[in-house]
């Protein structure tokens, strides 16, 4: 090595022993920097060697391999920072300015990062010296890390998912940001699940769920862990509200699938809180607090499923969503209701049971029938909890009027079920408990399900008809005539009760062809040994038609429309005695 002036050595370390320079080398080899000189080619012209200084020999060799990294150390001092293609970020590159960089070092998996400080040398090059700050950089990082960063789960926090947020409104307040949906997951059972002593730690169910998570959405959507049991999801870019509720659903879905924690599957409870920005909201907290409170209202009606903050601007301009928004509130919210469809024996005009028909009491727009908002219910999956609700008031109010009024003992219910209820897993589990808490005997309650049912589940619904059936349910098939009005449909499901759609009844006394197909029906009914109901008696002609051929019941409005409970409460008193026995 020549000396640090360029001369040639003329002892062991190249330095007269006891000369000046001598004294500055044993001086700067008990230094724990790396003190180099380089010439303008960014050859290492001399270092320091301290003894047994790892830092100090693997610098030293990479500056030494790698001319791009000693190149660096001149640029400092020799030439201008112009070096664009460091693979620096931006926060880094502020701190090469500081004069802190950093070394790659190929046979370790991290990187070295050095303060570097020295200055030109006269004849050219210049001096260095390189100080090992890694530990304090590693410190630093951590501590960013973890003001941004979950421990458990690895994923961003609230503070950065709030942070993510802002920049979302910022874009948005340029105009430069398209529909957003903010998104806040909860698991009921995640508290219960990780209690001590129960095999199970948040630290092994969390990053579990998180990881699901990431994987049902796009790569450039955040997810976050934003409470214990919370996390948060910011969908960037949604098309449409409703492109933002088909991502939501498709989400419960992932999650619904069973998770494998121990030994056995669980399936967790998930509850989603919508909030739509980034329009209307100006601070990250405020949307944030609208996704909580959309998260607690899910949560408490745990069958939606999921809840959408309604005072977002975007919701307020969607026609289509509102009205679906009003029909979550009016599930929750008690607004719908039920009428009672007398059905009547032909012979006798004596009621024998009721055909429960819902409601919605619209805030702004008054009673609605079920043709305005069955078909969005329908869509949106929210018939499965609407229909629910609907079977427990039913079964309540009839129980109600069967232990205060005789003449209600043995009047039959009829319910009507959409097909959708019928992808539940826990259906019959949902029948038995409603029953259970409601006390309405299965013997005297009807399922009315159209052939629509029949055709989208085919073989995998006899099965559970037959366990209602079990269970003493009777089974209706309603609106017949209308689908496809298969004949094999009534030998391959067991049906109790043939409902014939009014459509038949209609003109029957004017229409021959009509007229024989009702006769047909009626015949093949009892061949089957179904009970008929023809649906739509509207004049004394339809009355008199069916009576002579024999229908042995019927409902329309030549006996009574739907009633409220009021109205059919005192029908029920008008009544004889009852029937129909409880068996
Ligand atoms: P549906 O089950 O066939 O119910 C009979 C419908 O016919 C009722 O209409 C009833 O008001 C009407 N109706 C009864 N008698 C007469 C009559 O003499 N003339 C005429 N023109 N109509 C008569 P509503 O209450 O509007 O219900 C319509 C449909 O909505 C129901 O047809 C049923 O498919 C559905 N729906 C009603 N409540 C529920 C429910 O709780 N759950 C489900 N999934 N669907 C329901
Ligand atoms: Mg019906
Ligand atoms: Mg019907």
């Amino acid at each position: 090595m020549p000396d640090i002036d360029g001369s040639e050595p003329t002892s062991q370390h190249g330095l007269e022993p006891g000369t000046d320079s001598e004294r500055y080398l044993t001086f700067l080899n008990h230094l724990q920097d790396v003190v180099i000189a380089i010439d303008d080619q960014a050859a290492i012209t001399f270092n320091n060697a301290p003894p047994d200084n790892w830092f100090h020999d693997h610098a030293v060799a990479c500056l030494a391999f790698s001319a791009t990294a000693a190149h660096r150390l001149l640029d400092i001092y020799l030439k201008p920072l112009a070096q664009a293609d460091l693979p620096l970020q931006q926060a880094r590159r502020e701190n090469f300015q500081d004069r802190e960089i950093i070394l790659e070092t190929p046979d370790r998996p991290h990187r070295i990062w050095l303060s570097v400080s020295g200055g030109p040398l006269p004849g050219g090059g210049a001096i260095v010296a390189l100080r090992d700050i890694s530990d304090r950089k590693q410190q630093e990082a951590n501590v960013f890390h973890q003001g941004l960063y979950d421990d458990v789960t690895q994923l961003p926090n609230r503070n950065l998912l709030s942070d993510r947020i802002g920049f979302a409104l910022a874009q948005g307040q340029q105009g430069r940001q398209s529909l957003m949906a903010l998104l806040l997951i909860g698991c009921h059972q995640c508290q219960a699940l990780t209690l001590p002593g129960s095999g199970l730690s948040p630290q092994h169910m969390l990053p579990v769920l998180g990881q699901r998570l990431k994987q049902s959405i796009r790569p450039e959507d955040t997810v976050a862990r934003v409470g214990a049991h919370t996390f948060g999801v910011l969908l960037e870019k949604v098309a449409t509200c409703s492109a933002a509720i088909e991502i939501v659903e498709r989400l419960q879905q992932a999650m619904a699938e069973p998770f494998i924690f121990g030994e056995k599957p669980t399936v967790l409870d998930i509850s989603i809180g919508i909030a739509l920005g980034p329009l209307g909201y100006l601070h990250p907290e405020d949307w944030l607090q609208d996704a909580e409170a959309a998260l607690a209202k899910a949560q408490a009606q745990p069958e939606l499923g999921w809840w959408m903050a309604e005072n977002s601007l975007q919701v307020q301009q969607d026609q289509r969503l509102q009205l679906e928004i009003d029909l979550r509130q009016a599930i929750m919210g008690n607004e719908l209701r039920l009428q009672y469809q007398p059905i009547v024996n032909m012979q006798t005009r004596e009621v024998i049971g009721f055909e429960a028909l819902v409601r919605w009491q619209h805030p702004r727009q008054g009673l609605l029938s079920p043709n305005t908002f069955i078909p969005i219910a329908e869509e949106t999956g929210l018939i499965i909890p609407l229909g629910w609700w609907v079977l427990r008031a039913a079964c309540h109010q009839m129980q109600m009027w069967t232990e205060t009024l005789p003449q209600a003992q043995g009047l039959r219910l009829s319910v009507n079920m959409s097909s959708k209820q019928f992808f539940q897993k826990s259906l019959i589990e949902k029948f038995k408990a409603i029953l259970e808490e409601t006390g309405f005997s299965p013997h005297r309650l009807s399922i009315e399900i159209t052939e629509g049912v029949l055709i989208e589940h085919s073989d995998s619904i006899i099965a559970t008809l037959q366990q209602l059936q079990a269970m003493g349910i009777r089974l209706s098939i309603d609106d017949f005539g209308t689908g496809y009005s298969s004949l094999s449909y009534l030998h391959r499901f067991p049906f109790n009760t043939l409902k014939i759609d009014r459509s038949f009844i209609d003109n029957a006394d004017q229409d021959f062809d009509k007229l024989e197909i009702l006769q047909s029906v009626v015949r093949l009914a009892w061949n089957l040994g179904l009970d008929v109901v023809a649906e739509g008696v509207e004049t004394q002609k339809h009355y008199a038609q069916l009576k002579a051929l024999r229908c042995e019941s019927g409902q329309g409005n030549l006996f009574a429309r739907p009633l409220s409970p009021e109205a059919a409460e005192a029908l029920i008193n008008q009544q004889g005695h009852p029937p129909v026995s409880d068996a």
